[in-house]
């Protein structure tokens, strides 16, 4: 099946193959874990020639920056241009991918790992587990079936992803495979206190200003998705510059704002250019976030989706407030 093409594809390519591990724009701590865990698991294997990537801007959230693996990374202009194999992860879409989705029709072998309800299959193997809570739990099995024993530095990695994508065990994907993946990388001697403190709760004074201003402006439609209620604000480069804060720091702002009671959905509009927008959407159950994520031509899962949106926040929002009563569960 998939999953021994999988090994077969990476066996072939050990130990001398070039080989390109990317994962998605924008990495979160899902993709940049997933990624890093097979990259330090690769090279544990003998993989001699290992980079992993991502497209855009080359920079790692300051979050994510105490990450082990991360001295695989190169930005995506140094990354090789025809590679034996390469490995996708976190990746619903070859657009995800950006510029270096071009490398899928040139190397020799392409494996794609993700979680993603929507994912297109675009590689040639594909571990696709819509029901995995984080594309590091298919990297878990992966390596295990690969013969990698986890050592700290990739149970390190796994744990953040894990962390990542079920808000610290919170989520509705938390299966009990969840705590035991979580429990063998914790009895590797990790430490989850420092982690998540480093991670998930430590940003500068200036973030919790925006966060203040931002907050202050947020706006709750009581009537929206069949009166469910929408709660939403949104977030300029502008706000960034004036705080002194980097773009990543814009993702952290989804997780208060969902908290409102009176809203089953939740988003947040975050200026990425001109008149562009990456907006961030969440429900608790009421609607399918991911349907009105496609409608407007992005992507995600059912309770958490994102796109791409254009003109004002006003704008992007009402599309948004538009597609919710299309897609009420
Ligand atoms: P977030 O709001 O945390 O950026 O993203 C939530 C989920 O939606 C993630 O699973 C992410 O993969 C997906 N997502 C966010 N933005 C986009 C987008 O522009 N296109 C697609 N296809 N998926 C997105
Ligand atoms: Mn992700
Ligand atoms: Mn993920």
């Amino acid at each position: 099946g998939d999953w021994s093409a999988a090994v077969g594809a990476i066996r072939r390519f050990l130990p001398s193959g070039r080989v390109l591990l990317v994962c998605h724009v924008n990495p979160d701590g899902d993709a940049l874990g997933s990624m890093l865990a097979v990259g330090l698991g690769l090279c544990r294997l003998g993989a001699a020639q290992v980079q992993a990537t991502f497209p855009g801007e080359f920079e790692v959230p300051e979050p994510l920056a105490g990450m082990p693996g991360l001295d695989l990374l190169v930005p995506q202009e140094r990354a090789c241009a025809d590679p034996d194999l390469m490995v996708a992860f976190d990746a619903a879409a070859a657009s995800r991918l950006g510029a270096l989705a071009d490398r899928l029709e040139r190397a020799e072998a392409t494996v794609a790992l993700d979680h993603h309800a929507s994912n297109t299959r675009f590689a040639q193997v594909n571990l696709v587990d819509d029901g995995a809570a984080a594309t590091a739990m298919v990297a878990g099995d992966l390596l295990d079936r690969l013969g990698v024993e986890v050592d700290q530095a990739i149970a390190e990695c796994l744990y953040v992803a894990l962390a990542t994508d079920t808000g610290s065990f919170k989520f509705e994907m938390t299966t009990p495979r969840v705590h035991e993946m979580a429990a063998r990388l914790i009895a590797t001697g990790i430490r989850p206190g420092d982690i998540s403190r480093r991670v998930f709760d430590t940003r500068p004074f200036g973030a919790m200003k925006l966060f203040g201003e931002v907050l202050g402006r947020a706006a709750l439609d009581p009537a929206a998705a069949a009166g469910h209620g929408m709660v939403w604000t949104y977030v300029t480069l502008d706000d960034l510059g004036r705080h002194g804060q980097r773009p990543h720091v814009m993702d952290a702002l989804i997780d208060p704002v969902r908290t409102v009671a009176e809203a089953d959905v939740s988003v947040l509009v975050k200026q990425s250019g001109d008149g562009e927008w990456a907006v961030s959407l969440r429900s608790k159950g009421a609607v399918d976030v991911s349907r009105v994520a496609v409608a407007l031509g992005g992507g995600g899962h059912r309770l958490a989706a994102g796109f791409t949106g254009h003109g004002t926040p006003t704008d992007v929002v009402l599309a948004v407030r538009e597609q919710l009563d299309h897609h009420v569960l």
